[in-house]
């Protein structure tokens, strides 16, 4: 029975890339695969699938009965709603371990590095499998985007070799240039609806019981937020109450100046304060330096969450 390789919710650029890639691999190998996904392109996304002659995965939602092996998560909250009804084969991310299980023994490939393609670039090393050029640059691409070009503290000197592996292999000489063009594609925000932007990037946690989401617009500069940053405010807000979430926070991310300015929406602010040491003016903070949602964003929130839970 074919699998199906899908990445999360609201996918972003390692999701779709990271599926394409790895059910190449898998094909390749003698396991039939099919890519999926589990939501709409994003602008960068389609800018990347353009670049190097692709075509979105299969939009697919449902996966009862299915085989799955699943990209770039091990949230719930970030999976197919039905996972529980399919049969996990496989596993392949770079996050925190999240509360996914499963019934029968899986494949698992996870390490602490930038991206998920970093990782997908390991298992062509281990099978010996040639990456077509295309495939390289995808991935690539992806590998820029989830470490921002180098700049995230989540990047690592893994990340840095991939990159510039599938660099040689795609024939792309000036690869930092190319992830600033694709940032750029990123930080066209004029003319979107607002609730587009909040949820383009934005991904739903269980921190200790409680319900928290938290979106990210990583730009060139944080001048395309000023005309619409009061709505963006309204619509976390809103995006709260809708979701019966505890908190919303929207991270504007200045991927020049290095640094995220965090716009929140929550029923007890306190949490947001103790977790990252600052007081927020109006619901909003400058988290200088601040770049990852992963690595510096959901663990002290988490934590905070976990001592108001204890107390
Ligand atoms: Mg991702
Ligand atoms: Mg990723
Ligand atoms: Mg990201």
């Amino acid at each position: 029975m074919a699998m199906y390789v899908v990445g999360h919710k609201i996918p972003d650029s390692d999701s779709i890339c990271g599926a394409l890639a790895l059910s190449y691999l898998k094909n390749q190998i003698g396991e039939e695969a099919i890519p999926a996904r589990l939501g709409d392109i994003s602008p960068e996304t389609q800018f990347i699938l353009d670049r190097f002659g692709f075509e979105a995965p299969e939009l697919k939602m449902s996966y009862a009965g299915e085989n799955v092996y699943i990209v770039d998560h091990t949230e719930k909250t970030q999976a197919p709603d039905d996972i529980d009804e399919a049969t996990v084969v496989g596993v392949v991310d770079h996050h925190k371990l999240g509360d996914l299980t499963t019934s029968t023994p899986l494949e698992c490939w996870i390490r602490p590095v930038g991206c998920s393609n970093t990782i997908i670039k390991m298992m062509y090393d281990f099978y010996n499998v040639e990456i077509p050029k295309e495939y390289a640059g995808i991935m690539m691409c992806a590998i820029l985007s989830d470490t921002v070009i180098f700049k995230s503290p989540t990047c690592t000197t893994a990340d840095i070799k991939c990159v510039e592996a599938l660099a040689e292999i795609a024939g792309i000489e000036d690869f930092k240039a190319l992830g600033m063009e694709m940032f750029k594609v990123k930080s066209a925000v004029q003319g979107t609806p607002v609730r587009d932007l909040v949820k383009r990037d934005f991904k739903d946690f269980d921190m200790h019981g409680n319900l928290v989401g938290i979106g990210q617009l990583e730009v060139i500069d944080l001048s395309v937020f000023d005309e619409i940053k009061a709505e963006l405010e309204a619509d976390i807000a809103k995006l709260k109450e809708e979701g019966n979430r505890h908190t919303v926070l929207l991270l504007l991310t200045d991927i020049m100046k290095e640094g995220s300015e965090m716009l929140i929406a929550s029923d007890d602010e306190s949490i947001i304060e103790k977790a990252y040491n600052v007081t927020p003016e109006n619901s909003k903070v400058w988290l200088d330096g601040v770049l990852s949602r992963k690595k510096q964003v959901v663990p002290p929130l988490q934590d905070s969450f976990s001592l108001i839970t204890a107390a």
